[in-house]
This record gives structure tokens, C-alpha cells and sequence, in this order.
């Protein structure tokens, strides 16, 4: 218990990808780090989801911590050795509503960001050459991770340069650079709450106040074709009526109508269509559904329905599915970041929409520095 007395720089709670993002850059700073987790390894929203870097599809507003979050995968990747790759997003468009929202992102952004394909183009490119599509994009700036590699080894790897873990340590309480938990208290200079999902468990109050929630979602890992390219990702038309930065253009009301007539059951289970791929297979998902308390179970209606519409995209006929599970992230309807300090040693940052991995490291530097963004 003596060694809880010592007073590191900072302590970090949740060794979510947050968490470790934040923990590298202090690293980095050189200094000393001590991350607090319940679990024994990170298991939370960090290793349930796509690892889609989807910095392009961002609001513009928010461009700026998406550029950093870049760097910063980059510079983990060339330090640590996690695979994060610059492949870019593949979305293929198969009506006239999905084209024109592309057009219209092409022009907001420009070459450097957006490039427009042709059907036969885009329908290779996802290994898939008899796809009808009548045109699509290549968004270049975004990259692939891997959700299952990523933030197991970035945790290995600090562990291995002196940044101290306290595993299975329920964190019960944080002010004032003491962190209260079930093992004793600890000290630092500074501390971090990355918390996720489970913000409610330690500020109650925040989390009412800014109506955090849980959202869940249906995802599969299925077989890999040998066709499909690696390092796929793929968005689709329901994607983009659910980024910020596709749902400012003028065409999106237009593509979100056509697909209430065209996908009702997609749009009923608030479905973001989209593949990816891990050495596994290819995960595909998914379909979100709000609550305080959600309830296990995976609707198999809802998760044969993304499969049934992933796999047509991409020409499989008979998917054989590896795994289910039902994805976890903190959601509010007011906002897709809460970063507050509610005293002068403690942050506390939750990603409240499902871009945490994507923005991870931009978030961390904002923590670090001592900024704030509202988007
Ligand atoms: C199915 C799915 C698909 C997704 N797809 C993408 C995607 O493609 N791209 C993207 O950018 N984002 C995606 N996301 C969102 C992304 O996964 C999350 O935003 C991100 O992982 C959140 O990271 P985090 O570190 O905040 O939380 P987490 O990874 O959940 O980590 C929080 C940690 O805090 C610990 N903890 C909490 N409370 C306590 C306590 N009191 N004491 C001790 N420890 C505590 C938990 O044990 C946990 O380890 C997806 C999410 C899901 C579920």
C-alpha cells in the first residue's frame, strides 16, 4: 500500500485507447504515468469496433484535432509497431442520392481529401468488380487500425518503457489529484478520466447533465474472401447520414428520404453499414440502439439484415460468420465530446459518439495542453 503514497505526474483512469493515447504523449513528455483500470486487459468500446480512422467523414469544424489524431497514430505506429495503415475509405454509391452527396463532398473538399470513381473503379477496389454502382470515393487521408491489436499492444509497449498499470482496481472516486479506489488511494500532480461508457459510475452528475447514454451495436466477424483487398474500409449510403461532415451538404435530406423509402429496415435499426477488415476476417456491422442499462441480447433480425446488405456489396454469397457481439460506446445527444476539469488537477474526456478511435490522439493532445473543442 506504501507505494500508493507516491506521487506520480500523472495518473490516467481507463486504458481504453484514450487513456493510452494520452498516456504516450505524456510519455513522450517524459513523464511519469500510472494507468488505473478495473479490468485486467483493455476490453471496453477500444477493442469492440471497426479501427476505422475515419478523419475525412469529420465536421469541418473539428479537422484540425482529426489532422493531430493522425499524427498521432502515425507516430505510434513507427514507435510501437501497431499496424495503422494508410489505406483510405472506399464508399461506393449506388443510387443517385449517395452520388450526388459524394459530388458535393468532392467539391466542399477537394482532391486532396475526396476522389470521385467511377462504378467499375470503385466496385474493384472493394475486390467486388461486378458491383452496380453507379460511381463512388476514395477518401485517402483515412486510415485502418486494428481494433484487437491496438490498444493491447500500445498498453504493452508503455508497460515496457516504465508506464505503471494497476490493473483489476476499481477507481471509486477523483479530486484533487487523489484517485480513491478499492486498492488504497494514489496521488499525482495530474489526473486523467477516460472512463467510456461507464462515466455515470464515477461523475453521475456530468454524465445527467450532458444526457450520456450507451449505444449499442450489432457487429459480426466473417470469413475473408481472398479476393476482398486487405485493409479494407468501406462505408456505405446510410454512412453518410450519420458523419458530420456528409450530413452538412445540401444533398444529404435527399439521400436520407431515398433511403427511409428504399432501406426502411436499415433506417429502423439506425444502421451505419460498413466492413472493415482484421487478420480474422471482416467485421461488419452495424445498427445502434440507446438506453442507461442496455440489455444483452443481439437482435438476430437486425444483425442477418447488416450481413444480408454488407456481403451484396461486396459480392459474397454465403458469409460464414465467425463471431457476434454487441458493441459498447458512451453516446449523448448534446454533444460528441465531454472534456471538463472540474478542478484544477483533474480532466475527464469522453468521446460521446463513435468516433473514439478515430480522434484518440487529437483528444489526448487537447487533454494535454490544457484546450477545449465543442462540436
Ligand atoms: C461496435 C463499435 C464500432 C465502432 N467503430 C469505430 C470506428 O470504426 N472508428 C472510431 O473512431 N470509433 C469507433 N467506435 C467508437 C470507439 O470504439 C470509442 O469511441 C473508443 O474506443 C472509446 O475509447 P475510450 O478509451 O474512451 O473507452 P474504452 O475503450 O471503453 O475504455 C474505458 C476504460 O475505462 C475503464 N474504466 C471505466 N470506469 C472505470 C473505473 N471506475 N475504474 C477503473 N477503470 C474504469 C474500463 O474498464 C475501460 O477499460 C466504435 C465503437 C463500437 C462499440
Amino acid at each position: 500500500m506504501m507505494g500508493n503514497m507516491e506521487n506520480r505526474d500523472l495518473i490516467i483512469v481507463g486504458s481504453g485507447i484514450l487513456g493510452l493515447a494520452t498516456a504516450f504523449l505524456a510519455h513522450q513528455q517524459g513523464r511519469t504515468v500510472c494507468i488505473i483500470d478495473r479490468s485486467d486487459h483493455p476490453v471496453g468500446s477500444s477493442i469492440q469496433n471497426f479501427g476505422h480512422a475515419c478523419f475525412t467523414g469529420q465536421a469541418d469544424i473539428i479537422q484540425p484535432v482529426a489532422e493531430m489524431a493522425r499524427e498521432g497514430w502515425l507516430q505510434a505506429a513507427a514507435a510501437t509497431g501497431i499496424w495503422a495503415a494508410e489505406t483510405g475509405t472506399y464508399i461506393p454509391a449506388v443510387t443517385e442520392a449517395e452520388l450526388q452527396v459524394l459530388r458535393e463532398f468532392a467539391e466542399h473538399r477537394g482532391g486532396g481529401q475526396v476522389q470521385l470513381l467511377s462504378g467499375e473503379e470503385v466496385g474493384r477496389a472493394l475486390g467486388n468488380p461486378g458491383l452496380p454502382a453507379l460511381g463512388g470515393a476514395w477518401l485517402p487521408r483515412d486510415m485502418r487500425v486494428n481494433p484487437r491489436e491496438a490498444a493491447p499492444k500500445l498498453a504493452a509497449w508503455l508497460e515496457g518503457r516504465g508506464v505503471e498499470f494497476r490493473w483489476k482496481t476499481q477507481v471509486t472516486a477523483v479530486e484533487d489529484g487523489v484517485v480513491v479506489t478499492n486498492r488504497g488511494e494514489f496521488h499525482a500532480a495530474e489526473v486523467v478520466v477516460c472512463p467510456g461508457y461507464e462515466l455515470g459510475g464515477l461523475f453521475p452528475e456530468l454524465a445527467e447533465d450532458r444526457g450520456v447514454r450507451v449505444c449499442t451495436l450489432a457487429m459480426s466477424l466473417i470469413e475473408k474472401p481472398a479476393r476482398i483487398p486487405d485493409g479494407l474500409a468501406m462505408l456505405s449510403g446510410t454512412s453518410l447520414t450519420r458523419y458530420d461532415g456528409f450530413t452538412a451538404l445540401p444533398g444529404a435530406p435527399a439521400l436520407r428520404a431515398e433511403l427511409a423509402e428504399r432501406e426502411p429496415e436499415l433506417v429502423g435499426c439506425v444502421a451505419n453499414l460498413m466492413v472493415t477488415d482484421i487478420p480474422e476476417g471482416l467485421l461488419i456491422g452495424d445498427s445502434h440502439a440507446y438506453a442507461h442499462s442496455p440489455e444483452p441480447f443481439i437482435d438476430e433480425g437486425v444483425a442477418q439484415l447488416l450481413l444480408d446488405r454488407a456481403t451484396s456489396l461486396l459480392g459474397i454469397e454465403r458469409p460464414v460468420v465467425k463471431q457476434r457481439w454487441l458493441g459498447r460506446y458512451a453516446d449523448s445527444v448534446s454533444t460528441n465530446l465531454v472534456l471538463e476539469r472540474p478542478d484544477e488537477k483533474t480532466t475527464i474526456a469522453v468521446v460521446t459518439s463513435g468516433i473514439g478511435m478515430t480522434l484518440s490522439f487529437g483528444i489526448a493532445r487537447l487533454i494535454l495542453d490544457g484546450e477545449s473543442v465543442q462540436f
